[in-house]
């Protein structure tokens, strides 16, 4: 059964204005439709799939977030693009000098940064929902991964840094989790959020067709001013934004396939191009963001 949200989970307020139907192109062809909060503007799928029925949403060849498939050109693109963005992911995390060298990637996957950051000297931990992942990440790399589940039980301040990598917009418990984290997170600890950015240019170009809308497995749909608001109220304060310069190129990719039916690298080269050359100068139409948090009086 779908599950529908009557109040804002960022504010709270029961305003909730339709915004946009979208087209779950990679799985189930169903439509959902997007609201938007009249109060503080989050968008968000609703209704969306209960926790336990969503994980039919993410069984298909085409869903490639978990796979090590390096079959055909949007997998090829994805494979490159992941081992070019684990580096400068990490470099990203070091550059707060975080203590304690400890991290927890939520949502890890398969395990390949959190296998990058092991290799670098950090401490590492997984948290994962998807078991053949979990079982990849503990049997290619040797890390300690475990169900999310058992965030809850992790003991406080353990972390000097806490990852989630397209993962926040995933995640049913929102305020719960994001409150977990920020008990586990040392008092000088970052958390670091990459989301995609539904204001950006390229979700400006194609619309519903935007690949990184990705319903129903995408049930939050945040810009700079939502997460802001929504961490805030978690007592979490921004300290850095910064842009991911690979996604506008391979989410302009996906969306070409999604409006034609076929994918137009040409096009998506151009799209990609000037989304980072706007969001050089204006973070807000970056097509993905990655957002660092601390706590408030922390
Ligand atoms: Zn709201």
């Amino acid at each position: 059964m779908p599950e529908v949200l009557n109040e804002c989970p960022v504010c709270q307020q029961t305003i909730l204005q339709p915004y946009l139907t979208c087209t779950d192109y990679t799985v189930s062809r169903e439509q959902f439709t997007l609201v938007k909060c009249a109060s503080c503007s989050f968008v968000f799928t609703n209704p969306r799939p209960s926790m336990e029925d969503s994980g039919r949403y993410y069984k298909s060849e085409d869903y490639i977030s978990h796979t090590n498939s390096s079959k055909g050109i949007l997998n090829k693109v994805y494979q490159f693009v992941r081992n070019r963005a684990i580096k400068s992911k990490l470099d990203l995390v070091e550059s707060f000098s975080p203590r304690p060298k400890s991290i927890l990637d939520y949502g890890c996957g398969t395990g390949e940064f959190l296998s990058y950051a092991k290799s670098c000297g950090w401490t590492s931990a997984g948290l994962e929902l998807d078991d053949d992942a979990r079982k990849l990440a503990k049997d290619n790399h040797q890390l300690n991964v475990d169900h999310p589940k058992a965030l809850s039980g992790l003991p406080s301040g353990q972390f000097g840094v806490i990852t989630l990598w397209h993962v926040l917009e995933h995640v049913h418990t929102l305020n719960d989790t994001i409150e977990q984290f920020k008990r586990c997170l040392s008092s000088e600890g970052v958390l670091i959020i990459a989301v995609p950015n539904h204001q950006s240019h390229d979700a400006e170009v194609f619309g519903e067709y935007w690949a990184a809308y990705d319903v129903p497995r995408h049930i939050y749909h945040f810009n700079k001013a939502s997460m802001v608001t929504l961490m805030e109220r978690h007592g979490m304060s921004l300290v850095k934004t910064q842009g991911m310069f690979f996604d506008p190129f391979y989410i302009s990719l996906l969306s070409t396939k999604y409006k034609n039916g076929y994918t137009n690298p040409i096009k998506a080269f151009f799209v990609g191009l000037k989304t980072n050359s706007l969001g050089k100068t204006n973070i807000e139409k970056h097509s993905s963001i990655i957002y660092v948090f601390k706590k408030q009086n922390g």
